[in-house]
């Protein structure tokens, strides 16, 4: 969370760390701000709320500079307002840091600087690191770079920093722990931002910073340092991105246009690792490291919010066909406890960021338990992926909608890829069962468009239940994650108070809730289950519950038993939630976008969670 942009070079600054910040905003968007330096003399700017409120308090200011750093917050320490918005001034006025995390120990630090005499202007903890430096610098009479290292050595917690210094006319210090950082060449200049966004159309080279390493950027130089002052080669990688990627194309939200980009994020997921005819699946993650998969004792998932959801369906995915034991966890919940990691037992950690500061912990603690991490992950270059042992990326392309959408479904196409492949090289599924679902795989990215042209009988049904204030979502089997996903979509765009249950389970709780007010979202696609189904559907209709059905085409029962349904291509029930998952996407948008909801940006949320 928290977008951090930095230029040095010979442009003017301000433009440039503008246009970064505005692609940084789904990081965080509680408020934003600026500081330029030129000639010794170093301005902030900040604003409480989005970009477009700083770019409207700029106008009139003067913002000539060739060096700058700014900042979109996602408050964690202070309530966002003007005075707790980034860059912070150190209490001599001469530095300016922006910064993406936590320090964890920051009241300790607070408390011993407020001794000496310090006073401070917001609640943040980010102040107090700047202070703390300051403080260093000022007492050992160090430069910057060594009162940052020294600073660094006695924090704990988490942090992406940048600081700009009035008496230092071209020069960015920057330094990270479990918070993202790139650095983007180019010829005379530098571009440093939280991920690749800002920096594609000036450069496609770049290098992302390790944890515990320090980068002193000039126009013409950069000096990548671990924190014991030893210098690090840079490792220059090539962006494989395009600009188009990041922006909107014609779509009112990215939201939407991620939402309908879904038929070639699959395709592509899947081009060059799926050969249905040929009846092979190649994925060199899993390729070269396919006796560790197949021999594994254990398999455990780990993942937050969206990407648990996947990680709840690939559970069902790999028991079936793999027969190997799985569980999945909340990364935030197994870093915190004691849980037993054995050697030959496989992670799969997925996230689309890959910077989800929870999972890239919990990752951390499994791999010193000797564990093999196989990293499922859309950014590339991201950190996951760098600590992975082996893994697979999505290629859903930059996912921007806070959201989650087409990287879930890249998720599910990966997750189902390396089930069928493992069960193959394992002898678990027959070889009928397994071309069958290369097969079907294949043919997902042409339902998903035959889904999405359907769009507007979904705005329909939005448009008449918008006003509920909660939403039931029900399904079984590899359709009961899909209902966790389309009650965590409709709350995060919509702000209506949504529930996901297996359908069975209702019974032991949820319909008690039921009248005719509550609208209850069935999953009910044709699978060995779907009578059972059908049964807890009758079961809401007893009790005058609302029924909105996903359904299979050509089914005739659900639909009438439905006060609103939507029909979706047949598809074998382990491909099935890659499909279910599409009209319940578009459910939440129109419902959001009918109530007059930045879907884009709701409230209070942000896309890459990098703190705990
Ligand atoms: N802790 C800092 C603040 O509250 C940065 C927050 C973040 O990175 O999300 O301002």
């Amino acid at each position: 969370m928290c977008g951090i942009v930095g230029y040095t070079g010979s442009r003017q600054a301000y433009p440039v760390i503008l246009k970064g910040l505005k692609r940084l905003e789904y990081r965080g968007y509680d408020s934003s701000g600026v500081a330029l330096l030129k000639d010794g003399e170093l301005n902030v700017y900040k604003k409480k709320g989005k970009v477009a409120e700083l770019e409207e308090s700029m106008i009139g200011k003067n913002i000539d500079a060739q060096i700058g750093i700014g900042h979109t917050r996602w408050a964690t320490h202070g309530e966002p307002s003007d005075r707790n918005a980034h860059p912070h001034s150190s209490a001599s006025g001469k530095l300016a840091m922006i910064h993406n995390g936590i320090i964890e120990n920051y009241a300790l630090i607070k408390q011993d600087l407020v001794n000496k005499g310090y006073s401070f202007k917001s609640d943040t903890d980010t102040e107090v690191l700047l202070n703390f430096i300051e403080d260093i610098q000022q007492n050992n009479n160090s430069t910057l770079e060594e009162a940052v290292r020294i600073a660094l050595k006695r924090v704990t917690g988490a942090y992406c920093i940048l600081l700009i210094e009035q008496d230092n006319p071209d020069t960015i210090i920057a330094a990270r722990k479990g918070s993202p950082l790139v650095i983007g060449i180019g010829k005379g200049e530098h571009f440093l931002a939280s991920d690749a966004s800002p920096i594609i159309e000036y450069t496609k080279e770049v290098v992302y910073v390790n944890d515990y390493e320090l980068a002193i950027v000039k126009p013409d130089e950069l000096i990548l340092k671990n924190l014991g002052n030893e210098k690090i080669t840079p490792y220059i990688t090539k962006l494989d991105m395009e600009l188009a990627a990041i922006e909107k194309g014609g779509y009112d939200h990215f939201m939407i246009k991620e939402i309908f980009e879904q038929p070639s994020t699959i395709f592509d997921c899947l081009r060059g690792r799926l050969d249905a005819k040929e009846g092979v699946i190649r994925m060199s993650g899993v390729d070269k490291h396919i006796d560790q998969l197949i021999n594994a004792n254990r398999i455990m998932i780990l993942a937050c919010g969206t990407s648990w959801h996947a990680g709840l369906i690939a559970e069902y995915i790999i028991e079936e066909l793999c027969r190997i034991p799985v569980e999945v966890e909340y990364a935030s919940e197994f870093r915190y406890r004691n849980p037993i990691v054995n050697k030959g037992d496989v992670i799969i950690a997925i996230s689309q960021s890959g910077e989800t500061a929870d999972t890239l912990v919990a990752l951390e603690k499994a791999k010193e338990n000797g564990a093999f991490i196989f990293g499922v992950v859309n950014a590339v270059g991201s950190s996951i992926a760098r600590i992975s042992n082996a893994g697979a990326y999505t290629h859903a392309g930059p996912e921007i909608g806070v959201a989650s959408t087409k990287a879930f479904t890249g998720q599910l196409a990966v997750l189902m890829m390396v089930a069928l492949n493992i069960a193959k090289h394992k002898g678990t599924v027959s070889d009928e069962r397994y071309k069958s679902l290369l097969l079907e795989l294949e043919e997902v990215p042409e339902k998903v468009t035959a889904i999405l042209k359907n769009a507007e009988d979904i705005k329909i049904i939005a448009e008449k239940y918008k006003n509920a204030s909660d939403f039931l979502f029900l399904g079984r089997g590899y359709n009961f994650p899909v209902a966790l996903e389309g009650a965590l979509k409709l709350k995060e765009i919509s702000y209506i108070h949504a529930e996901g249950y297996p359908a069975a389970e209702m019974k032991h709780g949820p319909i008690a809730l039921v009248d005719e007010n509550l609208p209850v979202v069935f999953i009910a696609t044709k699978d060995v289950y779907h009578e059972k189904i059908v049964s807890n559907m009758q079961e809401i209709k007893a009790r005058k519950g609302k029924i909105i059905s996903i359904v299979t085409e050509g089914d005739m029962i659900s639909p009438g038993l439905s006060n609103d349904y939507f029909a979706i291509p047949p598809a074998d029930e382990l491909i099935a939630p890659i499909l279910t998952v599409i009209p319940l996407q578009l459910l939440s948008y129109y419902v959001g976008i009918a109530k007059g909801i930045d879907v884009d940006k709701p409230r209070n949320l942000a896309k890459s969670v990098t703190v705990e």
